[in-house]
């Protein structure tokens, strides 16, 4: 799971030099939406009410030009179902992502989002319509007011705290001595690696998605951050699709659906119960 993170590591990047350039993240915004708008089809459309139903067709994807990294790929998720991906490491399950998401288009096949082709969807509300939760939470500089607004750029502050709490964020803040402004290095130093986690849950309550797109966190993290993180996690995912990478196999078992990849394809899929009674590669993953 290190792909899809690298486009928005470069995204936090550009964002700092943006950031140090003008005045507000408005601005920012205008900038990035400017260059977006480019690369959309001519008859993209703009969705507005996203409901969150995804669905693969058939999908097929290589990073280089021998071989597919992913294909085969068929599924479907309806709105408000949590959908786990597992499998063992370069199975494919950031590659998923990366598409999802767009950060490449598929070789063959297509992504359907409320039953239109993402191609056809403009990238400004393809964006607008996810968030992601990831391992390495992109922080930039700026405070953690800054930071968690970047979720949506004109909430008030009375929503940045709404949201902090939501994700048991506000207590750690609030013990902090700047609390809501205190300034945060890019890299997030000065915070740990579970209170990054938080934030970037904020962040995403903030935006309010309907799709959501989480990348378990496999460093330690201390046991009562892991429980705050947990339940902010499950406060957040209420409703909305969720797309989670597992890396722990027993935090999926209420997953709605379990994608099983093994080089690049869907090999088994089903509930936590349904693919242990199989007794299968989930199986197999699940009693290692
Ligand atoms: P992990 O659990 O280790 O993160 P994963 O299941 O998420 O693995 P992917 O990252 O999707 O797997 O990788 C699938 C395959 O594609 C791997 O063989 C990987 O080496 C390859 N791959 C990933 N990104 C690229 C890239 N940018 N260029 C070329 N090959 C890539």
């Amino acid at each position: 799971a290190r792909q899809f993170t690298r486009p928005l590591n470069d995204l936090a990047n550009q964002f700092n030099t943006l950031l140090s350039a003008v005045a507000g993240a408005e601005r920012v915004f205008e900038v990035l939406d400017e260059k977006e708008e480019r690369t959309d089809e001519m008859d993209a459309i703009t969705l507005t009410d996203v409901k969150g139903n995804v669905e693969f067709r058939n999908v097929a994807f290589s990073y280089e030009d021998e071989g597919d990294t992913v294909r085969n790929l068929s599924f479907k998720a309806n709105q408000g179902e949590m959908i786990a991906l597992v499998g063992p490491t370069g199975a494919g399950k950031s590659t998923v992502i990366n598409l999802l998401s767009r950060f490449y288009d598929p070789d063959s096949g297509e992504i359907l989002i409320d039953g239109y082709d993402n191609k056809k969807i403009t990238r400004e509300s393809l964006r607008m319509s996810m968030a992601f939760v990831l391992q390495d939470s992109y922080l930039f500089k700026g405070t953690i007011r800054e930071n968690i607004r970047y979720g949506r750029l004109d909430a008030t502050d009375e929503e940045i705290e709404e949201a902090a709490k939501k994700a048991n964020a506000h207590s750690f803040i609030e013990k902090l001595p700047l609390k809501y402004d205190t300034v945060l290095e890019q890299d997030g130093s000065g915070i740990s690696h579970g209170q990054k986690q938080l934030l970037s849950i904020a962040r995403a309550i903030l935006a309010d998605p309907k799709i959501l797109i989480l990348d378990e966190a496999t460093s330690s993290i201390d046991t009562i951050t892991e429980l705050a993180i947990q339940e902010a996690l499950d406060q957040l995912m209420e409703g909305r699709t969720s797309f989670v990478i597992a890396h722990r196999l027993n935090t999926i078992q209420k997953a709605d659906q379990i994608l099983v990849l093994k080089d690049g394809e869907i090999i088994e899929r089903g509930t936590h119960q349904s693919l242990m009674d199989d007794k299968g590669f989930y199986y197999k993953l699940y009693n290692h």
